[in-house]
């Protein structure tokens, strides 16, 4: 829909994530610099006031959760990613053991 504020910029919508509006969206000022302010949304009823900012709280803590996993693990994979490395080259060295101790018996 085409509406400007009163910067006469085109508006944007947003969600409000406040107690009592959560996910309900606004229409305002694209930069934030006038006043505009329109709903779009209707009022939420009671029951969803009472539930979603519940789920929105066990998000923010799942959420935290998963990023402390994903340190977690970029900690655990760098050992394994150096221990790969030093199996390699292991192997390189044996191998090229071997292959010498061959030529050495073929002379
Ligand atoms: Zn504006």
């Amino acid at each position: 829909m085409a509406e400007r504020c009163f910067c006469n910029k085109w508006v944007v919508v947003r969600t409000a994530w406040t107690e009592i509006n959560s996910g309900r969206r606004f229409a305002g000022c694209p930069d934030q610099v006038c006043n505009y302010f329109r709903w779009v949304d209707g009022p939420l009823c009671e029951r969803a006031r009472m539930i979603i900012p519940g789920l929105i709280r066990r998000i923010n803590v799942l959420e935290g959760e998963v990023k402390a996993l994903e340190v977690k693990k970029q900690k655990t994979d760098m050992p394994c990613n150096k221990t790969a490395l030093l199996l390699l080259l292991t192997w390189i060295i044996i191998c090229v053991y071997l292959f010498s101790k061959k030529t050495e018996a073929e002379m």
